[in-house]
């Protein structure tokens, strides 16, 4: 099929031979863990076209393939290159991609943000079981990487925005200077996602997400992608993905490829809800702060619009109380947001990041890290944003 150029319609028919599958309008579900040949020569010509021909699903499966056929196609505006590799999950994909990178002795760089799990498996994992020393820096200056990068830095990882605190790094500028060094570039684009950001259009070589989030959208799916040049895909198709066995479900890429018809119709929503709400926060008198780069008061706004179309619906704010008892009744006074991790789904989530420091820290110790008591994260969903707001002026009174 020719590749039209509104991304909706690529959502809608890219990657779909229904004329293979009896016209069917949605693809059937191959939930097959092998595929069957005529006789020795098929299979043998399998064998040579093994990057092509599905053997078996923990090499390729049809189903997946549709799916990643999509968010190839969403990941770019100018390259034809670019292939799509999808796995069980976000952290099976930044396991792949960095195994894939790294090997023993080699230095990383990674941005101090990055999502919790990715900062273990490089600070602690990696660090202890490979010898693989990571440094991390704040990110937002490109003199922070310059200073940071030695003879053995092989891998720039980064997140931007960043989904703890929101924080931004120059995409162009990184790649340049990584580029230049010889160095590769991953990045965690989860929270912008590929309708928003387009790191493949700036240089950067790989390029991961949490399918989990907004591409699942629904919450009712684990998953995750890595994105790169089709040669760089391949490759950790055969290694990592095969070796490693990170591989994904047919019915989860199945209802990947459900959720990607409507990805930039619910991002629409989110992104009008969160601004709705954002606004809100703002100017609310027991608001001190919030962490939100589509709003003009967020200290890299002017670097958010130059590398980013569009803002997602996760957002932090700060309480104005450092007083535990009064955050509780915040948290607990608000019933249209369900408690709970995670984020990009349909319905709205509300967090207190203290939640899980305070196991590790005494809140005397919080300032050092840049976070706070009074911290909240909330994901905005697709109900009603004057419901929301409506939600959160109820809870803010309750305090
Ligand atoms: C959730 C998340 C991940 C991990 O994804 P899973 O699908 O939970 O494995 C990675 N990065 C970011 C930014 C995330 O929010």
């Amino acid at each position: 099929m020719k590749r039209p150029k509104s991304i909706d319609t690529l959502m809608a028919h890219h990657g779909e031979n229904r004329a293979s599958l009896e016209g069917a309008v949605v693809p059937p579900v191959f939930q097959n863990s092998l595929f069957t040949f005529k006789d020795w020569d098929d299979i043998d010509a399998a064998f040579t076209d093994r990057t092509q021909r599905p053997i078996y699903t923990r090499q390729i499966n049809p189903t997946a393939r549709i799916a990643e056929q999509k968010i190839a196609a969403l990941a770019t505006e100018s390259r034809t290159d670019i292939d799509a590799k999808l796995t069980a999950s976000g952290m099976a994909a930044i396991s792949a991609a960095l195994f894939h990178v790294l090997s023993p002795g080699d230095h990383v760089v990674a941005v101090k943000n990055v999502y919790g799990p990715t900062n273990n498996l490089l600070n602690r994992y990696l660090r202890q079981k490979m010898g693989i020393n990571t440094t991390f820096v704040d990110g937002s200056q490109l003199s922070d990487f310059e200073r940071t990068i030695t003879d053995q830095t092989k891998l720039i990882m980064l997140e931007s925005p960043s989904s703890a605190v929101f924080t931004l790094q120059d995409i162009r500028e990184v790649t340049t200077l990584a580029r230049s060094k010889g160095i590769t570039t991953i990045i965690d684009n989860t929270w912008a996602t590929p309708v928003f950001q387009k790191p493949m259009d700036m240089g950067v070589d790989l390029e991961v997400h949490s399918v989990t989030k907004y591409i699942g959208g629904h919450s009712d799916v684990l998953a995750g992608v890595i994105i790169g040049a089709k040669d760089r895909i391949q490759k950790i198709a055969v290694d990592e993905g095969e070796l490693l066995g990170g591989t994904i479900a047919p019915w989860n890429a199945w209802l990947i490829t459900r959720s990607l018809r409507t990805l930039t119709m619910r991002l629409e929503r989110h992104q009008k809800n969160a601004n709705a709400v954002a606004s809100f926060l703002e100017q609310h008198p027991k608001v001190k702060q919030v962490r939100y780069p589509g709003l003009k008061s967020h200290p890299q706004h002017q670097l958010a619009n130059k590398q980013m179309s569009g803002f997602t619906g996760l957002l932090g704010f700060e309480l104005n109380t450092q007083d535990l008892d009064a955050i509780k009744r915040f948290f607990n006074g608000i019933f249209l947001f369900q408690i709970g991790v995670s984020w990009g789904g349909h319905e709205s989530l509300i967090y207190a990041p203290a939640i899980s420091y305070l196991k590790e820290l005494p809140p005397e110790r919080f300032k050092d890290l840049g976070i706070s008591l009074g911290d909240i994260r909330i994901s905005i969903g697709l109900e009603d944003a004057n419901d929301l707001i409506d939600d959160l002026s109820k809870a803010f009174e309750r305090m």
